[in-house]
């Protein structure tokens, strides 16, 4: 909160006037506004899916996300936080990209991100396939020097190409590595699983020198110890955090592009994210979102609004203090 009276807050529309079913989509019905002054946090969409090498269709996802996002309200019970009690957020729409053109769509996201990054607003960027992240990182690093990454996903998205491409969905976080965008010191991949090539495949998380706990494991130890070691990990240092919706179980999560049987529910998914308050979060994504197979009702969309709602909660803990 502020003192500064000329400055905007911005929330949701409110419900008991205009039904949840009506007026223009943004993210929770938040305003759409792209001067971020005075703002805590931004809802960016980034709608690219050239990277993706299986199924595509996440350039539909922020507009999937947001449809289900209109009955989202702002207090959130499980961690008492009255989201816009404390922050000021907006949907600032999305940023441009050049359809099939993968290098200058990845630009055109580094400098929209910048944009966003430097009005000191929060990002959470809504994808968009996993390709995304990299120019993203790109934008976080250039501000706050390499971050941790923490990083929900069935896969490490660790190639070193795919296809004998570079920049995919599936080779992200290797160039984020090379470039030196990640402290991987402080870094873990979360929930990897699903038939792989062979053992190499894994072993490379841990040579590019992340903390690795793969879907077994995370089933093994449970949510509470899992979310113990990622917050011993991360200190208190910059974080970004990034949440391949392929992370949740096909029958939860069905919308996504590379889904791997095995993973997590709806419900373990909002314990993991809710028990990392307290870490330094600098930006968020939510990736791999695709409504064209999200055919039970729209319940990968829902959920990932859900998650949205989520790092918004998480942001107004941080900003509370
Ligand atoms: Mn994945
Ligand atoms: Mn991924």
């Amino acid at each position: 909160m502020t003192d500064d009276i000329k400055k905007p807050h911005y929330q949701p529309v409110d419900a008991m006037v205009y039904p949840r079913f009506s007026g223009i989509r943004t993210f929770m019905r938040l305003p759409h506004v792209t001067d971020l002054t005075g703002v805590d946090f931004a809802v960016v969409g980034v709608p690219f899916d050239t990277g993706g090498t299986f199924r595509v269709g996440a350039r539909f996802g922020p507009e999937g996300i947001r449809n289900q996002s209109v009955l989202l309200r702002p207090y959130n019970p499980t961690l008492d936080v009255s989201i816009f009690d404390i922050c000021s957020g907006v949907d600032y729409g999305d940023v441009p990209v050049t359809p099939g053109y993968l290098p200058e769509s990845h630009q055109q996201i580094t400098e929209a991100a910048s944009v966003v990054l430097a009005s000191g607003a929060t990002p959470i960027f809504l994808g968009g396939d996993h390709s995304v992240s990299l120019p993203l990182l790109r934008a976080v690093a250039a501000k706050y020097g390499p971050v941790a990454l923490i990083h929900f996903d069935s896969h490490n998205d660790l190639w070193h190409s795919y296809f004998g491409g570079k920049d995919t969905h599936g080779t992200p976080f290797r160039r984020a590595y090379e470039e030196g965008l990640l402290d991987t010191s402080r870094s873990s991949q979360i929930g990897l699983r699903g038939s792989l090539y062979d053992a190499g495949d894994l072993q490379v998380t841990l040579d590019c020198g992340f903390q690795m706990i793969t879907g077994p494991e995370l089933h093994e130890i449970g949510v509470k110890e899992t979310i113990q070691r990622v917050k011993e990990r991360v200190g208190n240092g910059p974080a970004y955090l990034t949440f391949d919706i392929d992370f949740v179980d096909p029958a939860y999560a069905p919308g996504t592009g590379t889904p791997e049987v095995g993973g997590f529910t709806s419900a373990q998914c909002q314990q993991l994210l809710r028990g990392l308050v307290g870490v330094n979060f600098v930006a968020f994504d939510i990736v791999e979102v695709m409504p064209m197979y999200d055919t039970q009702g729209g319940v990968t969309c829902l959920l990932a609004a859900n998650l949205v709602h989520e790092f918004m909660s998480l942001i107004a803990l941080q900003r509370r203090t």
